[in-house]
């Protein structure tokens, strides 16, 4: 009998009738000689909603309350899909995060998986229950809930998976699998039948919602295999996997797997700098202790002893940012700081850049054939971003998604 995690995103149990369906499928599973935990996320837009209902009391919440908040929107779907599940006749009980044993640091919003205690799940499944778990909390070492970032229910269903050694984990979600870009940009885009952890960690790093990137470093550290795919459909979906796995199945490695965007971006210049040591030490030094997380950076050729430094945010720490560089521009004695919110990244990821020179050379030209300005450019072994005007993306991606060979590539199957 096989242990099977069952995760479900916001829009698989966004209304009645998707609950009743999803549920429905589980009981099917379970039906087929599984034994089954699911994890469930908010029902569609409620964590949104509930942040924008936050923002309108306060612009400056408390953390410790917008956890207790946020916790509230996956306490909806386990409760009443356990009840569909119950109506069907199913034996079934539902936990909270803490009840199902999942401790995290002392961060709140963005809390890290410290250690399950899979004790309570573990009695349920021997009584034949099907256990379904709330995504995206736990608790905190003071006692609290809190949550795991946006779309941290994947992680939760990762972690168990890795805590209870369980066979199978399954995301069900809105599309079929990963797909070589978001297939709702793209018409053309190709599911993957397969990718490696790395590849994936650095789609969902840049843009490619599909799966949260903290989940999928959990799920290369454990060695847990991921099966991404529909709930609306029986179709295989994408397998994440290892890299050895894939070439020991002797599939092929693409030079480029996806095209990836994100329009979560701020662009920051401050003008000017002192070009002396230490400058950006004392800069990123300080937006780390506040806890902003900075991705590109760069730095100007000095001239007359003064540089710029170019960097970008995710949009919900402008207001963060702006502050501390307002202190920090007072202490330098430089007056100008630049904020451009009108910028994305688009990227360009595979594996096969490893043994392959030139795949930047590729994507710089065909952005310039199209007439799109490279404002920033960072690299990593299988990734290339560049930072473009938010209006040049979606004309940036489908060209690098369609001169890059990928809406005709033929994937084989693991
Ligand atoms: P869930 O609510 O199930 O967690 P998400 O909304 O978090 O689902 O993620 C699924 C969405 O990710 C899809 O609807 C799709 O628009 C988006 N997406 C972005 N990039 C990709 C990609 N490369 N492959 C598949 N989906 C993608
Ligand atoms: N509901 C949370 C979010 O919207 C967690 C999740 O969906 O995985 O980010
Ligand atoms: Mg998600």
């Amino acid at each position: 009998m096989a242990l099977v995690v069952m995760k479900f995103g916001g829009s698989s149990v966004e209304d009645a009738d998707k609950i009743k369906f999803v549920a429905r499928k589980i009981i099917a599973k379970k039906k087929a000689g599984n034994k089954i935990i699911v994890v469930v996320s908010a029902p569609g837009d409620t964590t949104d909603d509930l942040l924008e209902m936050a923002d309108k009391i306060t612009s400056n919440p408390l953390a410790r309350e917008m956890d207790m908040l946020l916790a509230t929107g996956e306490i909806i779907s386990i409760s009443l899909l356990a009840m569909a599940i119950d109506s069907m006749g199913e034996k079934v009980i539902s936990m909270t995060g803490p009840q199902a044993g999942i401790t995290a640091d002392a961060g709140y919003m963005r809390a890290r998986i410290k250690k399950i205690n899979p004790k309570k799940i573990k009695d349920q499944l021997a009584k034949n229950s099907i256990v379904v778990v709330a995504g995206f909390q736990a608790l905190n070492p003071k006692g609290d809930i809190t949550t795991l970032g946006r779309g941290g229910s994947d992680l939760t269903a990762v972690a168990l998976v890795a805590a209870l050694e369980a066979d199978f984990c399954e995301i069900y979600s809105d599309v079929e699998g990963v797909y070589t870009t978001d297939p709702r940009v793209v018409k053309d885009a190709k599911k993957i039948d397969c990718i490696s952890y790395d590849e994936m960690l650095e789609m969902a790093g840049s843009g490619a919602q599909v799966l949260q990137p903290r989940s999928v470093e959990v799920a290369k550290k454990f060695g847990v295999e991921i099966h991404s795919r529909s709930t609306f459909s029986e179709n295989q979906g994408t397998i994440i996997t290892s890299e050895e796995k894939i070439r020991r199945k002797k599939m092929e490695s693409l030079l480029v797997s996806g095209i990836t965007f994100d329009k979560n971006q701020v662009k920051f210049t401050i003008i000017d700098l002192p070009d002396v040591p230490g400058v950006a030490a004392k800069i990123f030094g300080r937006l780390a202790k506040i806890g902003v997380n900075v991705d590109m950076i760069i730095q100007s050729a000095a001239v007359d002893k003064k540089n710029d430094i170019s960097f970008t945010v995710s949009k919900q720490d402008i207001k963060k940012t702006q502050m501390e560089l307002d202190k920090i521009t007072i202490e330098f004695k430089v007056a100008n700081v630049v904020c451009d919110e009108h910028v994305a990244k688009v990227s360009v990821v595979g594996i096969g850049m490893k043994s392959n020179v030139g795949v930047a050379a590729q994507m710089f030209e065909i952005l310039y054939k199209k007439g799109i300005n490279i404002e920033m450019i960072s690299t990593s072994e299988i990734k290339i971003s560049c930072i473009v005007d938010e209006l040049d993306m979606v004309k940036a991606v489908k060209e690098l998604h369609k001169s890059f060979g990928l809406s005709k590539k033929k994937y084989e199957t693991l």
